[in-house]
């Protein structure tokens, strides 16, 4: 076993049904923590209503029930997290590591898209993003899939942690909740393993605690892009459950489990079975 405090989570955005791709994230993650011994959490990352989708919350829990994926404890939502957020924003730009900002996307854009440290015109009160300052430190941090990663500071520029229309990002909301919630292990889709050196330059300014990365090949449609809930991936069939879980534990290049076992034995064989140094690192499978 890995660890003995394994915590694990998935956490979905709602914009749209379960697909084959965020089934694989699912499996994976549940199957890493139940092979740990580990606790499995369910997130709800409902923190961005312009890009949800009515009901898609609801068609999740169901497609993840279908496949016998049974999460521990509640659910967590984080529309309800707003207090969470906020103490940490004001934490934040008291100890000067968060400053308000009111930089267009075009002003941004002349310098790259990276914004410059120095806002190019003065905050407006009220009307302004907040932003972490990242440090003029290198971050570093080894992936259990992806392999050893560094992230130059002057490359990743400062993040918006708060919109301008007063929508947390979900920089801010993954890091505060990943923490709330005592995550061990991260286990997401290699679309995410960029934003995870955001993500510790901020657990830094706030001082917590580190945690495990693995970050899987993500799945990629006939037009070359990864599959997803906003691309309007094909929503998973919860009728073909086992042959579902079957796709995903071949596209992670896991040992396949006997034929005609039910959704529940299949996990269970491919927890007795899961071999995490068997996932492909390569940042696509094709569908
Ligand atoms: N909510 C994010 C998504 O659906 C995933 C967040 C994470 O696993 O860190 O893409």
């Amino acid at each position: 076993a890995l660890h003995t405090g394994y915590i694990g989570r998935f956490a979905p955005s709602p914009s749209g049904p379960l697909h084959l791709g965020s089934l694989l994230t699912a499996v994976a993650s549940y199957l890493d923590a139940r092979a740990n011994q580990g606790q499995w959490l369910l997130r709800l990352e409902n923190i961005d209503p312009p890009r949800e989708q009515d009901g898609a919350a609801k068609l999740i829990i169901n497609s993840l029930k279908a496949h016998s994926l049974y999460w521990d404890g509640d659910i967590l939502w984080q529309n309800q997290r707003s207090k969470n957020y906020e103490t940490a924003l004001s934490k934040l730009v008291t100890t000067q590591n968060a400053y308000h900002c009111s930089c267009s996307r075009a002003q941004l854009a002349q310098h790259g898209g990276i914004h410059p440290k120095q806002c190019i015109n003065p905050p407006k009160e009220g009307d302004s993003a907040i932003r972490l300052k990242i440090p003029h430190t290198n971050v570093r941090f080894t992936d259990r899939v992806q392999g050893a990663q560094s992230y130059s500071a002057d490359k990743i520029g400062d993040p918006v942690l708060k919109r301008r229309d007063g929508l947390y990002a979900y920089q801010l909301a993954v890091v505060i909740d990943d923490a709330d919630q005592h995550i061990s292990d991260v286990v997401r889709g290699v679309d995410l393993l960029d934003a995870t050196a955001w993500q510790l330059h901020l657990q830094q300014a706030l001082s917590l605690p580190a945690m495990r990365y693995l970050h899987l090949p993500v799945i990629v449609g006939d037009d070359g892009h990864k599959l997803s809930k906003q691309s309007c991936a094909p929503a998973i069939n919860n009728q073909l459950a086992s042959q579902n879980l079957r796709k995903v534990l071949s596209y992670l290049n896991q040992p396949l489990p006997p034929p005609e076992l039910n959704t529940t034995k299949i996990l269970q064989w491919a927890i007795e079975h899961w071999r995490p140094q068997l996932i492909p690192a390569g940042a696509s499978l094709s569908l």
